[in-house]
């Protein structure tokens, strides 16, 4: 029996924050974050061993999954290490079976999260990046949280540029969509003129290769759209996106986001600047004396309501609800994406 007590004396001075509960049940902290809760029946045998790890601020959970108290300490290892290397924050459930990182070296709004799919392997279920394309093979197999870790800061700053680009057209442009940032969407819809809007489409991986899809009465986008083409082989590499279309289509500046919603036009359907999903009128037909503008949504509603509307190529054609001139949209290119 001394010699029990011996062992437990050298095991609690060795982990000064893990306390004796009750005979042979320890409860304590590791690494300062992580609560352990260690049973151990047959004490000093490790047999029939009861271990659970959780979030210092969560309640002890009464019955936990139990893996190899080795494997555990090996991942709260890693993850101490990581939360050093790259400046993040661990958060961690009750089982240790998820994972997510966030706030990589201060930024708020990437994050990683792993579910276990093994002893030691972790699967990645959510995150922030954008679609890399098939080119890349990110996160396809289960592996240690070091290793997807690693790997997505790795990708985090080869998306340097890319973010770049995006948050320099957000700064200095009136994105209409999307409403709300989202790391993961690698496009912008942004105000050209009254009634042309610009979807500026960015490749994640390769700065300097965009697309561009014009939306507006037909005339206006049609010379829009030769400008740009005759242009583009005098892209410049070492400007970013937004200096070369300030170029290429001859401006000084986009237009602005107007601060007061009151002057902002509502939609010529519904008559509201926003719809029920936040967004704004940016269709609007052919004829150059017609003011109105509507939501992709109300317009969409409309052409289905009309008998000689038609769709070819994803361009949907119809006609104004108010001057019945021509109409055309590429609704369905347009929904995909907002
Ligand atoms: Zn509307
Ligand atoms: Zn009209």
């Amino acid at each position: 029996m001394s010699l029990f007590c011996d062992e437990k004396f050298k095991f609690l001075q060795k982990h000064p924050f893990i306390a004796e509960i009750e005979e042979n049940c320890f409860v304590g902290y590791v690494a300062g974050r992580f609560k352990l809760q260690i049973i151990l029946p047959d004490f000093p045998q490790l047999d029939n061993i009861n271990i659970a790890v959780f979030d210092a601020q969560t309640t002890p959970p009464t019955k936990e999954s139990n893996p190899d108290a080795s494997a555990i300490l090996a991942i709260l290892s890693q993850l101490e290490q990581l939360k050093k290397e790259h400046h993040c924050q661990v958060h961690i459930n009750s089982s240790l079976s998820q994972l997510k990182l966030s706030r990589f070296k201060g930024d708020d709004q990437h994050f990683l999260e792993l579910a276990r799919a093994s002893e030691t392997a972790f699967s990645v279920i959510s995150h922030s990046l954008p679609d890399l394309g098939s080119s890349v093979e990110l996160f396809m197999y289960p592996a240690a949280p070091e290793a997807h870790t690693t790997q997505f800061v790795r990708v985090l700053e080869q998306l340097e540029e890319f973010y770049s680009n995006l948050n320099t057209l957000d700064q200095l442009c009136y994105v209409v969509d999307p409403t709300e940032v989202d790391t993961r969407l690698t496009w912008r819809i942004i105000k050209f003129s009254q009634k042309v809007f610009l979807k500026i489409t960015l490749h994640p991986l390769q700065p300097s290769s965009i697309e561009v899809a014009f939306i507006g009465p037909t005339d206006e986008i049609e010379l829009l759209r030769e400008q740009y083409n005759g242009k583009l082989e005098d892209w410049d590499p070492d400007s970013d996106v937004y200096t070369n279309m300030l170029r290429i289509f001859e401006i000084m500046s986009f237009p602005m986001r107007t601060e007061d919603e009151a002057d902002a036009i509502d939609c010529g359907i519904c008559m509201s600047h926003r719809d029920d999903r936040g967004k704004i009128p940016i269709v609007s037909c052919d004829n150059e004396k017609c003011s109105l503008v509507f939501h992709i949504d109300c317009m969409k509603q409309w052409f289905l309501s009309l008998k000689e509307s038609k769709t070819f190529f994803a361009i949907s054609i119809g006609t104004c609800p108010y001057c019945k001139q021509k109409l055309s949209s590429s609704f369905d290119m347009l929904l995909r994406c907002l």
